[in-house]
Formats: C-alpha cells, structure tokens, sequence
C-alpha cells in the first residue's frame, strides 16, 4: 500500500478489461480514483475492491461518453477536483465487420464513444493541468491507428485520430507541464473482442497479450517518458524509425507547386 499521493487520476472505460487494470495500479501507485463507465454495479464493485486493498479514496461515475448529458456531466466533475493529475482515456468499442458489413449507425455511435469522448475529457482537463503546470493524459489508441487494415477501418480511422491528437497535443503541452502518452494495445484478452464481433480466442494464441500484461507494460512506457508505447515492440528502433519516415517527410508536404512526376504545368502566380 503507497502512502505516497499523486493526486487523483480519473479513468475512463474502468468497469472491465484494459481500465479495471490501470485502476488498480494506479491506486497501488498511490492515485485517488474517478471511475467512470456505464455499468454502475461493476464500478462499485470494483471501486470497493480497489479502496480495501490500496487505502485510496476511490469514486465512481456512472455515465454513457456517447451521450451529450453525461459528457457533461464528466466534464463537470473534472472541473472540480482541483487534484487531477491524470486522465486515462481508455473507454472505447471496436468492430471487426469490414465496410460492406457494417452497420452505419454502429460506426457513428463508435465515434462518439472513440473520438468525442476522448476530445471532450481532454480539452475539459488540459487547462487544469497546464494552469497548475501539472498533469499528464494517456490516450489508449490500438495498434489499427497504424494498421488500419487488421480489423474495421472507421475502429481503425478512430484509433488514428487519438494517435494524432496525442502527437499533437504532446507538440503544443510538453513545455507546459503536461505529459501525454499514446498506448498501442495489440490483441488484448478482455470483453473487447465479443463485443467487437470476434471471439478472443479466434486468434493464434502468441498474438494476445493479458491485459494485466498490456498494463504493466504501458506504465513502464510512462515512467520512460514514452510518447508511444506498443507494448509488443522488442526494438524500440522500429517505432523510432517510423517517427523518423514521418519527420523526413514534413519539408515536403507544402510546396507552391506539384511533384513533377505529375507532369502539372504549373500556374505559380509571378
Ligand atoms: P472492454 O473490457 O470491453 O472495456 C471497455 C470499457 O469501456 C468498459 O469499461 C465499458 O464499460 C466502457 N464503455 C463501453 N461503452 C461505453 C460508453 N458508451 N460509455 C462509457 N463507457 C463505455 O475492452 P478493453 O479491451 O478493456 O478496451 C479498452 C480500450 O482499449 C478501448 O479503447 C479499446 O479500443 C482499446 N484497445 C483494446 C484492444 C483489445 O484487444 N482488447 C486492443 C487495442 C486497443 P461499460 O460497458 O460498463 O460502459
């Protein structure tokens, strides 16, 4: 049990899987709690559990991220604890059913949930954090942000926008206290995958990581300082080198005129 504080962290999506795990260590790092997802009798459950084991105080909100009035109602709340030091944005829902199976109005509610959502909590906790020139945001993407063909491209376009957000908000907050981190989950065991469409175990076994695991490995991440963390990456030189494709790119991506390979007889203005 830590004696130590780090203020309090509010977790999103932390009745289950992924956000149950950072619950727990967060508390056992020494965080207060804000617990928040749709199943209330889950949240309790587990905000008990947490709150016996760990000393912490741990609260719960019960609130659907897809709807308007509880977004509010979230935003309220982080608002108002003048503690929060961490915001886990890890409430999300996959799908593997690809374009021409899909439901539509399933991808919009998607949206909500993985870019609203998110959007909403961070742009509701930033000012607090830059104002006390301290707090820290960890995004959960998945590894479909960069490979957007393993499952549903609008899962996977959802994933890449909190990517980019993360990047982007890493960019313009670094010097102002606040600390951001993307985590990449591969396949992870939890109620993702039936709920995205798939059985777990439809996958070979070398593929899928305990949450536990995903967990651990995230917050090692953080204490290095990671702004991307893939936790099944062995060589950090891979991720690395894909920053570095991207970078090498940026002299390139404006000009007044086109490639040439293009063949555009170009109408530059004198
Ligand atoms: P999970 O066990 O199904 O957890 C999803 C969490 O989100 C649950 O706590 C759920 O709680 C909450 N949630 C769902 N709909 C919600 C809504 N409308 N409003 C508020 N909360 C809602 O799955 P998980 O694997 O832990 O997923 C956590 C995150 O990891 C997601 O963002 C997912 O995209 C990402 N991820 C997962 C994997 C994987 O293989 N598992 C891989 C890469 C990334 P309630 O049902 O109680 O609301």
């Amino acid at each position: 049990m830590s004696t130590k504080t780090f203020g309090t962290a509010l977790v999103t999506g932390a009745s289950s899987g992924i956000g149950a795990v950072y619950a727990d260590r967060l508390a056992r790092r020494g965080y207060d709690l804000i617990l928040v997802a749709r199943s209330k009798d889950k949240l309790d459950a587990l905000a008990k559990h947490i709150a016996k084991s760990t000393g912490r105080d741990v609260r719960i909100l019960a609130a659907d991220l897809t709807l308007d009035v509880d977004l509010r109602r979230v935003e309220q709340l982080i608002g108002e604890v003048t503690d929060l030091t961490l915001l886990v944005n890890n409430a999300g829902v996959g799908a593997t059913a690809p374009l021409l199976q899909a439901d539509v109005g399933k991808m919009t509610d998607l949206i909500a949930l993985n870019v609203t959502a998110p959007t909403r909590l961070a742009y509701a906790a930033v000012p607090g954090f830059v104002a006390r020139g301290n707090g820290a945001v960890v995004n959960i993407s998945s590894i479909v942000a960069i490979a957007p063909e393993l499952l549903n491209g609008v899962y996977g376009g959802s994933k890449a926008f909190v990517l980019a957000l993360t990047q982007s908000m890493h960019h313009e907050l670094a010097d102002k206290g606040v600390k951001v981190q993307a985590v990449l989950p591969g396949a992870t065991a939890t109620d993702f995958w039936p709920v995205a469409g798939s059985a777990v175990e439809n996958l070979p076994k070398d593929w899928v990581m305990s949450a536990e695991d995903m967990v651990d490995a995230s917050l090692a991440g953080f204490d290095a300082g990671e702004l991307v963390t893939i936790p099944s990456v062995e060589t950090t030189a891979l991720v690395d080198g894909l920053e570095a494709a991207r970078r090498a790119l940026f002299p390139e991506l404006s000009k007044s005129v086109p490639a040439s390979r293009y063949g555009v007889e170009t109408n530059v203005a004198a």
